[in-house]
């Protein structure tokens, strides 16, 4: 590797080795996957040597973003070559003039926004790892977040890509000198490598379709005594032709933790308590938020309209501290990332809720819940001690109930997070007969089976050892 692409671009020592065995999922921190080494590059050129040599040689190669993951997905599980794209992070092009935005993969969320602003537009997909995750690894999962129950995930915002194949071979996706919002020439390949979660080539150019940024926003608070009134409520929403920028769930066990966590919050003692937001042109957010805060006090105990940014930071604060406020209610215990991203549709969304709490119970794992409402993504925070082997074993079969709760239900296990090594086992049951034209477009274009091997899907190739 320091031969194919310099010395200071390869790590191999132990401890840094070990800086790339886990992501954010509760099954890295269950196991040590130490890749062989890890590599640096900084061009298109050194991607394709590092590639061609994994091909030639049958390595496993992994690329790998910020590993803010939650899915064990960018890291080795059997060893190999961990590719880290975090460092080449050059937006190369703000394109106001056509609204697009061309960059390398590891331009970081935030900061891709920060610099579209300056031009009055936006990348409107909104994870909560904003400021870490890199726009390779948001491309490579298709991640949401909040806003994606109006503006939708990813996928809506590629328009094309650069990506070195597992061949070593480099191919350009969405017309090669196309600079088009609208072009259906071709095969849509683009779409194909949104959500591979790098099982198909490395991203190594990203071109997206950006917004202009909306002027005004405003939040409706409204708390109900029945979780029921939740879902009966965005629907109302809804019907009245309204669609918020953001519709939030959180059920009594979130509305404990944070109350136990920043009880300056205060927030009312409720079954469930809803956020939605607004935006858009300041008297369009006028109208729309005085609508849903008259559609919410028919059955909300409680209801707040708020359009001051410092009210609209606080109300916001209680889904903010969420992550944090689940952790702190067990001094010895941690929130776990696993079976926490379900997807059901809506109308199941309270018989989800009601199923993880039945399910919490029965198996004595304390679980946070919460959730964008407005799409169905639900997410549950287990709350345990990884120090005990009991309450480990517990916590699988826990998740494991979860994710089949939300199969039982015409969902599925993931809305936004992926599948990586942690749901790869759900595959059949999830894609029935599609799964094999899945695994026919994999060995296709990688038919060694070396880019991020044990991911996604199950493969029949595997890397040498
Ligand atoms: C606190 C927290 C909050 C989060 N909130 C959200 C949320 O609201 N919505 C959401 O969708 N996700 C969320 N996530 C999950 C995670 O941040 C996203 O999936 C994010 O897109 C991962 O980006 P990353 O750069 O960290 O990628 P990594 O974790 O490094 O990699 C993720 C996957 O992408 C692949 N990959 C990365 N870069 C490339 C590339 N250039 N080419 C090919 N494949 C690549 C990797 O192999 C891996 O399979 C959250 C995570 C945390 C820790």
């Amino acid at each position: 590797m320091k031969r194919l692409i310099g010395e200071d671009k390869v790590l191999s020592d132990e401890i840094d080795l070990l800086c790339y065995s886990f992501d954010s999922s509760f099954m890295a921190k269950l196991n040590r996957f130490l890749p062989d080494v890890v590599v640096t590059p900084l061009s298109t050129e050194d991607v394709m040597k590092v590639v061609g040599y994994a091909y030639e040689h049958e390595i496993p190669i992994i690329p790998r973003g910020a590993g803010t993951g939650e899915t064990c997905g960018a890291v080795a599980l059997g060893g190999g070559i961990v590719m880290d794209l975090s460092l080449w992070d050059n937006i190369i092009e703000i394109d106001a003039a056509n609204m697009q935005a061309l960059m390398r993969p590891g331009v970081i969320h935030a900061k891709l926004n920060e610099r579209l602003a300056r031009f009055g537009l936006f990348f409107p997909p909104d994870p909560g790892s904003t400021r870490m995750c890199t726009i390779g690894g948001m491309v490579a999962n298709n991640a949401s977040g909040l806003k994606a129950v109006k503006y939708g995930s990813t996928e809506q915002y590629v328009l094309g890509l650069d990506v070195v194949l597992p061949t070593g071979e480099l191919i350009t996706t969405g017309g090669v000198g196309a600079r088009t919002v609208k072009n259906v020439s071709g095969l849509n390949l683009t779409k194909l490598f949104v959500g591979s979660e790098g099982i198909l080539g490395i991203i190594t150019m990203i071109r997206l379709k950006v917004l202009p940024k909306p002027k005004g926003r405003g939040i409706v608070m409204a708390a109900f005594s029945d979780l029921n009134h939740a879902p009966a409520t965005v629907l109302r929403v809804y019907r009245q032709g309204i669609l918020p920028s953001c519709i939030e769930i959180l059920d009594s066990s979130a509305i404990t933790a944070v109350n136990t966590y920043r009880p300056e919050l205060e927030l009312p003692d409720a079954e469930a308590i809803l956020l939605f937001e607004v935006d858009g042109s300041p008297q369009g957010v006028e109208e729309e938020g005085a609508e849903i805060a008259r559609i919410a006090k028919e059955q909300a105990v409680l209801v707040e309209w708020a359009t001051e940014p410092k009210r609209m930071m606080g109300l916001w604060e209680a889904r903010s501290v969420l992550a944090t406020a689940a952790a702190k209610l067990r001094p010895d215990g941690t929130r776990i990332f696993a079976g926490e991203d379900i997807s059901v549709p809506l109308s199941k969304v309270t018989d989800a809720l009601r199923g993880i709490r039945a399910l919490s119970l029965e198996y004595g794992i304390r679980v946070v819940n919460f959730g964008h409402i407005g799409d169905g993504n639900v997410h549950t925070a287990p709350v345990l001690d990884p120090e005990s082997p009991e309450e480990v074993e517990q916590a699988k079969l826990l998740v494991d109930a979860i994710h089949r709760l939300a199969i039982r239900l015409g969902g599925s296990t993931t809305g936004e997070h992926g599948v990586g090594a942690v749901r790869i086992e759900y595959a059949n049951e999830e894609h029935g007969a599609a799964l094999s034209v899945m695994q026919s477009i994999k060995s296709a274009l990688d038919p060694k089976g070396i880019m991020n091997p044990g991911k996604l899907i199950p493969c029949s190739a595997t890397p040498r050892e």
